[in-house]
């Protein structure tokens, strides 16, 4: 395996010079997030000067920051340095509720875009690359993360941002694109749509894809890779800790890797708020550790992962977490049992009569829960007649209950039938009356 590094003394640092670095970015956020007005307050009594963090175990000393605590202090609550110094800012959709925003100064941005660069060293790309970026470019950070990371890197970048799959695919055939970077449901979308528009596998040069930007499983990164002959590579990150290039995958594919320079991992038991063990999942926290503009401390994330033992064998010391398994927001209970959505898929994904695309439905049905899970087949399974696929049906329906405990109702659907989504996919749709 060919394994490259951006910056090989730092990404395979020895982990007590890595605690000495995360100490000194430790107390150079705290100084940053000392002169925004949400920490101000918030550190009262726990925190009042750089010089109290001694040691990165001083981190306890810290409280959690939770997405309400940024939506409070939407503009400019959280904002540590003057407006002229501050080059971009990003808000979140705001569909949920208040928006949140990040500001970054240039060297925030420059700061960003070498983590991105040294994601997609990590991952085997090079100058040689032609990389289509049918993430959204604007607002959400997954367009212009990727951009400016690959540009850097020397990659010739075609900025398409996401949806058109026509002219995506037209492109992706005149130019010989090599990368890709999309959500995992818009990679089987164009997959599955190919066909119609004209194209085939053979048309393209394509060796790899990004997924991220939406919980997957491996099943799913496997599935990609064999539908398109690619490798498929994790790529997670979040708004509020820049968004891509938090965490990537190397060539191994063995976990994220958080580049841990730039931010402290916590990965705690979201009731006690204390620290899990390694190989146990947990909240993801982060803190920033180079952000000048929007210094965030032990944010919490919603995001459930573990941290996986051992060491990778590419060399770096930075830990990796693993795939990432549902939000504390996003777990549905369903008649009191607890189930997330990512283990719906993890079965679907591995029967290889189903398509690329289902929904999960959950509804009343007197006083108790219903789960419906329809699914879309596989074309190949597909003869026309769906009253043949009843054992299918069944083998979907018993899989399912083995692993959540809960007896779903299936429907089979036809190949393209379902909704398809272009960015995150929104499969979900609880109908229940919400109390
Ligand atoms: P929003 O929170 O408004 O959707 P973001 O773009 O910041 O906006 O989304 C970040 C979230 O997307 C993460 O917190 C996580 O839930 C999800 N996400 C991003 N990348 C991945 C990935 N590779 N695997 C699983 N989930 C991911
Ligand atoms: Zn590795």
């Amino acid at each position: 395996m060919n394994v490259c590094y951006q910056n090989k003394d730092l990404e395979c640092v020895n982990r007590s010079s890595l605690d000495s670095i995360q100490t000194a970015g430790l107390q150079f956020s705290v100084a940053q997030a000392l002169k925004t007005k949400f920490y101000a307050a918030r550190l009262k009594g726990h925190v009042s000067s750089p010089e109290d963090i001694r040691s990165l175990n001083d981190l306890k000393r810290i409280p959690f920051t939770t997405k309400d605590d940024l939506r409070e202090s939407y503009t400019d609550g959280i904002l540590a340095t003057e407006f002229k110094h501050v080059v971009r800012l990003h808000t979140s959709s705001g569909t949920t509720g208040v928006p949140t925003v990040i500001y970054h100064t240039q060297k925030d941005l420059n700061n960003w875009t070498e983590l991105m660069e040294r994601s997609l060293i990590a991952s085997g790309a090079t100058c040689e690359d032609i990389f289509q970026n049918m993430m959204t470019y604007g607002m959400f950070t997954g367009g212009l993360g990727f951009h400016y990371g690959a540009e850097k890197l020397g990659i010739l970048v075609i900025p398409t941002g996401s949806g058109n799959t026509k002219r995506q695919l037209q492109l992706m055939k005149d130019f010989k694109t090599t990368l890709v970077h999309a959500t995992p449901s818009y990679m089987f979308h164009m997959a599955s749509t190919m066909n119609e528009h004209g194209f085939s596998m053979k048309d393209f040069n394509l060796k790899k894809a990004y997924i991220g930007g939406e919980p997957h499983s491996e099943n799913t990164r496997k599935k990609i890779e064999e539908l398109f002959g690619i490798e498929a590579y994790n790529s997670f990150g979040l708004s509020e800790m820049n968004g891509p290039g938090v965490a990537f995958e190397c060539v191994y594919k063995t976990g994220l890797h958080v580049w841990e320079d730039s931010y402290i991992l916590e990965v705690i038991d979201p009731q006690s708020g204390e620290l899990v063990k390694d190989g146990e999942i947990g909240e993801i926290v982060f803190t920033t550790l180079r952000r000048e503009a929007t210094p965030i401390l032990r944010y919490r994330t919603r995001d459930l992962a573990s941290v996986i033992p051992g060491v990778c064998p590419c060399g770096r010391t930075h830990r990796r977490l693993s795939r990432i398994a549902g939000r504390t927001d996003d777990m549905l209970i369903i008649n009191g049992a607890n189930v997330f959505p990512s283990q719906i898929e993890q079965i679907l994904m591995k029967v290889p009569e189903v398509g690329t695309n289902y929904m999960i439905l959950v509804s009343k049905d007197g006083a108790l829960d219903k789960l419906t899970v329809q699914v879309e087949i596989h074309s190949k399974t597909f003869h026309g007649d769906m009253s043949e696929l009843g054992v299918l049906k069944h083998k979907i329906k018993d899989e399912l209950k083995a692993s959540i405990m809960i007896n779903p109702s299936v429907e089979l659907h036809e190949p393209g039938s379902l909704p398809q989504f272009e960015m995150k996919a929104k499969r979900v749709v609880d109908s229940r009356i919400k109390i």
